[in-house]
């Protein structure tokens, strides 16, 4: 299981790169994904990136703390939020939408949007839950799925979102093509699923509900992507996907050596 795409000791190809993000970047651009799997490239660290791991940290511990009995005031929060900044901070590479004199005051509000609106109303039976589960084999391959799951209710399944802005009106996209959701429903055979959105205007809600018939389309359109990985390994070539926002110096850490270079 150490590397991301070896042969087992029967000949057969094993898959252990599959997370729901890695499936979204191979819809953007395959290139991309093959510097992801093979760890090519130095991951940059992003304003909002950063801010969004510190904020999932105090709910993390919020949510620990309930499930132990305790409900932790806003006030602990908030100082949670400045010591995860703090260490989070020097590990920002791109400051793109915010400045640093803005975290600590965003931290606040957001959390206090949080703890107002949505701790008081979950019961978590696990928080931050890691999963890796197989999702198809055969006698030519293993696909292995991994994730982590940021609250798992009785009857359904969290994820937090911490963004700019509030874009639950996209809901019917989620619908349509979303693979986290569909990925962790299968994962722990619970079919609901909730993106919990904390904007700068309040929280929003995107539920979704999946069954076998959405894990059946992720099976096929995973085993596509893992034989087209298969097929490529050895040298290529893996499409080009430079036909949207994340093709840019800002985004892709390729872009000097790739669509930059020209
Ligand atoms: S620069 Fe564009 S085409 Fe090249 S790897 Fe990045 S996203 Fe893909």
């Amino acid at each position: 299981m150490k590397y991301s795409l070896h042969r087992t000791g029967d000949g057969r190809w094993a898959h252990t790169w599959v997370r729901q993000s890695a499936i979204k970047t191979a819809d953007m651009c395959l290139e991309r994904l093959r510097t992801d799997i093979y760890n090519l490239t130095d991951r940059q660290e992003t304003d909002a990136t950063a801010f969004g791991t510190a904020c999932h940290a105090v709910a993390e511990d919020a949510l620990n703390a309930k499930m132990n009995g305790a409900d932790e005031p806003l006030s602990a929060l908030q100082g949670a939020f400045e010591y995860y900044w703090e260490q989070a901070e020097p590990t920002v590479d791109q400051w793109h939408k915010y400045s640093p004199s803005d975290m600590v005051p965003m931290g606040h509000e957001r959390l206090a949007m949080w703890h107002e609106e949505v701790y008081p109303n979950v019961n978590p039976i696990a928080v931050e839950e890691d999963y890796n589960k197989v999702l198809f084999e055969d006698h030519e391959r293993i696909v292995h799925m991994r994730g982590t799951i940021d609250l798992v209710e009785n009857d359904c399944l969290w994820d937090w979102k911490f963004p700019s802005r509030d874009y639950s009106r996209n809901k019917w996209e989620y619908e349509r093509w979303d693979v986290q959701s569909i990925a962790y429903c299968w994962a722990r055979g619970i079919p609901n699923f909730r993106f919990g959105i904390v904007h700068p205007k309040g929280v929003s809600y995107i539920d979704l509900e999946r069954d076998e018939s959405h894990t059946q389309w992720l099976r096929e359109k995973v085993l596509a992507l893992c034989q087209f990985v298969e097929k490529s390994q050895a040298g290529g070539p893996w499409p080009l996907g430079d036909n949207g926002w994340w093709c840019s110096e800002k985004w892709c850490p390729n872009w000097a050596r790739c669509k930059g270079a020209t």
